[in-house]
């Protein structure tokens, strides 16, 4: 039985205040034995402060993204090794964001995934197709490559502390949601070509999350789907009651 996640990221948004208290209510929010895994990904340098706004509760942390470094001349970059010591527990990795608008390649995310999983973390791995890609029939082959490239070598351990999120860059942050069968049609592709890869054991386990646009009108239609084990949520997570929610729609 595939455990399940709801992930906050809050992208680059939230003074530090606000930051605080959006940790703080979600924490109170979700209660001490949650049935499902909650984290917020707030930008880094409110890492350490929303750790401790965080402190005692069910409610994880992660990062937004991850360098593929472990230390050294590398500016701007911070590393898996610090991400742990300021508490979190996932990083973020190969968000469209970044693929699209900062232009991460296939071989940085993969690299980011082995350094991450390397030190320690737990690692949401983020993948879909551009509306020009699914327009053009290219999802199955957009997949392919992206599952082939992000996860080659890992081992089975590493598998264990992995999550997908499939987020069509086409709904993410547009308001537009894909529908209930389109998330399955992909999250069942997706863990086909997992399993075709590197195991049905491994697929079977393999938590993967939808992405793009939740709001807690859609989570539950989406969340209902067989492949669907979760959510990963930007807009809709700055705000304590709409994400909680949505995490209430997955139980
Ligand atoms: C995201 O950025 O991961 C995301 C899903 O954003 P939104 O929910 O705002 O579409």
């Amino acid at each position: 039985m595939r455990r399940k996640l709801v992930a906050g990221n809050w992208k680059m948004n939230t003074t530090l205040a606000e930051a605080r208290a959006l940790a703080g209510a979600v924490a109170a929010g979700v209660g001490a034995s949650p049935s499902v895994d909650v984290a917020v990904c707030p930008p880094y340098p409110w890492l350490v402060p929303v750790a401790d706004a965080l402190k005692g509760s069910a409610v994880a942390l992660g990062a937004q993204d991850v360098s593929a470094e472990p230390k050294g001349a590398f500016t701007g970059e911070v590393s898996p090794g610090m991400l742990l010591e300021a508490g979190c527990r996932y990083a973020i990795v190969g968000h469209s964001e970044r693929r699209h608008v900062i232009g991460e390649s296939d071989s940085l995310i993969n690299h980011k995934v082995h350094a991450a999983l390397e030190a320690g973390l737990h690692v949401i791995l983020c993948m879909g197709e551009t509306l020009a890609e699914r327009d053009r029939g290219l999802m199955e082959r957009v997949f392919q490559r992206q599952v082939y490239s992000a996860l080659a070598g890992l081992t089975d351990e590493q598998f264990g502390r992995l999550v997908i999120a499939y987020e069509p860059v086409w709904a993410i942050g547009t308001g537009r949601t894909a529908t209930p069968d389109q998330a399955q049609e992909a999250h069942a592709f997706v863990r086909a070509r997992v399993a075709s890869l590197y195991g049905e054991k491994i697929a079977s386990g393999l938590p993967i999350l939808y992405g793009g646009s939740v709001t807690p009108d859609t989570a539950a239609g989406l969340f209902a789907q067989p492949d669907v084990d979760g959510g990963l949520v930007g807009g809709a997570s700055l705000k304590a009651d709409g994400f909680l929610a949505i995490v209430r729609a997955v139980v």
